[in-house]
């Protein structure tokens, strides 16, 4: 049986397929995603896109020198979005009682 994963909405109640986000212990659905302001929804959008982006030239690539530098841009990328999450679209729906988080988030990441 697969395990679940709950949206970051506290007020909600979904979930989503472990299987389907192997990289993630949170998940936003559909529905709280629609509710973000329209600023932060662009911004996750972009983020997603630019790793997409990186993933499938390094998948084109085969000079190893290339690919490892392909993947600290993505690696840093991917490090923007984990933060945009946490600090735009978490605190949205667990502000205002808990605005900190940031500081351990960040701590955890090693940054
Ligand atoms: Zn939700």
């Amino acid at each position: 049986m697969s395990e679940r994963i709950p949206c970051i909405n506290p007020r909600c109640n979904c979930t989503a397929a472990r299987d389907k986000f192997p990289n993630s212990d949170e998940i936003i659905c559909g529905k709280c995603f629609r509710a973000l302001p329209e600023a932060v929804r662009q911004e996750h959008r972009r983020f997603w896109r630019e790793i997409r982006k990186w993933d499938r030239r390094i998948a084109r690539t085969s000079d190893d020198i290339k690919i490892d530098r392909m993947r600290a841009i993505r690696d840093r990328v991917s490090r923007h979005l984990s933060w945009h999450w946490v600090r735009e679209i978490k605190t949205f729906f667990l502000a205002p009682e808990k605005p900190a988080g940031l500081d351990t988030f960040l701590e955890e990441m090693g940054l």
